[in-house]
């Protein structure tokens, strides 16, 4: 295990490593979000480095957020624009915003932000977040005296959950019914867009270069989504070159920004660290193994059972069993595996446990099997599921070689926060076990799992996996898009 005997979270001596290569500002107060200068302690150094040029747009975004924030004046007179009677300065001192709406389960909710966010860099806005007490109780404030937070008293808190594909300030809904152009979009105070999975191809229409410029002028953006579009920004001309140069290795992006708006609240980072250093700190080397069994029903499938097996042993991520009278001699080193498991259920736990505790291994290692909760399932509306949720994705990052289950953005989260290319285990298709078992994965990117297939110049259907080298499918979706 690592020694962190001589190393505190004030050693000012590190602070390139404090800091994550710069991606974070210095000057937060260290007890109300101790993971934010801690998680050094915990995760080795990135060898992905941010660029100057992400580092310099997270500046000038920091210093956007605090002008335009809540409880500023730009702020107030923008939400003033929203009032039956608008009394607001239209200019509204260039401050344009984009309104995260709470919705989905916790990784949908993680990898779908950082796209939010990536997108408000690009365009200048401020990004302002729906969740209330729950989200706070989860997350730090990522941004320096400012809060990410929507404020309960924003004009159309009310309207939010209303919001849907057929509302008539919704984006898709306009652009059918022919109501959007150049002198209709001016006079609009905000819009809805419509980007959860289940999108229509006019709400599809926001990742055309056409209405990117429409909406520029629109002061708020409220957007419902539960996936990672980053892929899809790629492929918009007017963003490309400014990702570029954001993103050299163009595969990083939710590794950073991951890095950079994600800090566990004080209460996940002790669930965090306890288990860390009761059950994994001592171990030679750590093994992350998140099962997402997306049929609930099904409990302990052999199939399943044996094809987590057949990954981790041939992948050689952890031994295959030994002949029980060959039991290592008293001198002989063996190292210590954790195995960090996730899952809703204990099933596939119990029965890893059991077999590495009834017999030895080849190598000799020993194989410490742990599995921090088993939730039963989804519980999106209580806090300390997702305080469990949240806990046990950061924990899967820590680790030094990851598997993660197909389709599942709760893995995703896991291997861009920890900068771990994972080993995927392949969706079961009518319950065979696939072969080979477990693939490994191209980049730590989430995959975008409903990304539009559209030329936007063209105006037909068409391959969006195939235009560029670096957004390409996914490996556990043939039709989801990634970056890579
Ligand atoms: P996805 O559905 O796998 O893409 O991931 P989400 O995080 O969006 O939604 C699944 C939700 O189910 C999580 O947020 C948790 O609330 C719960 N969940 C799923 N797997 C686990 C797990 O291994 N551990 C815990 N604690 N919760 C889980």
């Amino acid at each position: 295990g690592r020694d962190y005997s001589n190393v505190t979270a004030t050693n000012d001596s590190n602070d390139s490593d404090r800091l994550l290569g710069g991606l974070l500002a210095p000057g937060f107060d260290e007890a109300s979000c101790l993971s934010r200068y801690q998680s050094p302690l915990y995760r080795k150094p990135s060898p992905y480095k941010p660029s100057p040029y992400l580092l310099s747009k997270l500046r000038s975004y920091e210093a956007l957020h605090k002008r335009c924030g809540p409880g500023t004046r730009p702020y107030t007179n923008a939400d003033r624009l929203l009032k039956p009677k608008q009394t607001g300065d239209p200019e509204s001192e260039g401050c344009k915003y984009v309104v995260w709406m709470e919705f989905s389960g916790l990784g949908n909710r993680i990898i779908s932000i950082a796209s939010a966010f990536l997108y408000a860099m690009l365009t200048d806005r401020v990004l302002l977040v729906e969740g209330g007490e729950q989200f706070s109780d989860l997350f730090c404030e990522p941004f320096l005296d400012t809060t990410w937070l929507l404020p309960k008293d924003f004009t159309l808190t009310k309207q939010l959950s209303g919001f849907s594909q057929n509302s008539p300030h919704c984006h898709g809904e306009m652009l059918k019914r022919r109501l959007i152009n150049g002198s209709t979009v001016s006079s609009l105070s905000y819009l809805y867009l419509h980007l959860a999975h289940d999108y229509n191809d006019h709400d599809k229409m926001f990742f055309c270069e056409e209405d990117q410029s429409l909406l520029k002028n629109v002061p708020w953006l409220i957007m419902r989504t539960n996936n990672f579009f980053a892929p899809s920004l790629f492929l918009i001309p007017s963003f490309e070159e400014e990702l570029g140069m954001m993103f050299p290795e163009k595969g990083t992006v939710f590794h950073h920004l991951g890095r950079y708006l994600f800090h566990p609240s004080n209460h996940v980072w002790g669930l965090i660290t306890r288990y860390y250093n009761a059950y994994l700190a001592k171990a030679d080397e750590r093994i992350g193994l998140q099962i997402r069994v997306f049929d609930e029903k099904s409990g302990v499938s052999p199939q399943v059972t044996k094809q987590i097996l057949s990954c981790v042993q041939n992948e050689e991520l952890l031994p295959k069993l030994g002949e029980q009278h060959k039991q290592p001699s008293e001198e002989e080193e063996f190292k210590l595996k954790a195995v960090l498991i996730t899952s809703l259920t204990t099933g596939y736990f119990e029965i890893l446990k059991t077999m590495y505790w009834e017999n030895p291994t080849v190598t000799g290692d020993v194989i410490g099997i742990h599995q921090p909760s088993h939730e039963g399932h989804q519980q999106t509306e209580k806090l300390m599921h997702n305080r469990k949720a949240w806990a046990e994705m950061y924990l899967l990052s820590l680790t030094d070689k990851l598997v993660i289950s197909a389709w599942s953005t709760f893995g995703y989260v896991a291997q861009g926060l920890g900068g771990l290319k994972p080993w995927i285990l392949y969706k079961p298709e009518n319950r065979t076990a696939p072969d080979p078992a477990c693939g490994r994965a191209m980049s730590m990117e989430p995959c975008f799992h409903a990304p539009p297939f559209y030329d936007c110049k063209a105006k037909t259907g068409i391959d969006t996996g195939k235009l560029v080298p670096h957004v390409r499918h996914c490996e556990d979706m043939s039709w989801g898009l990634k970056i890579v």
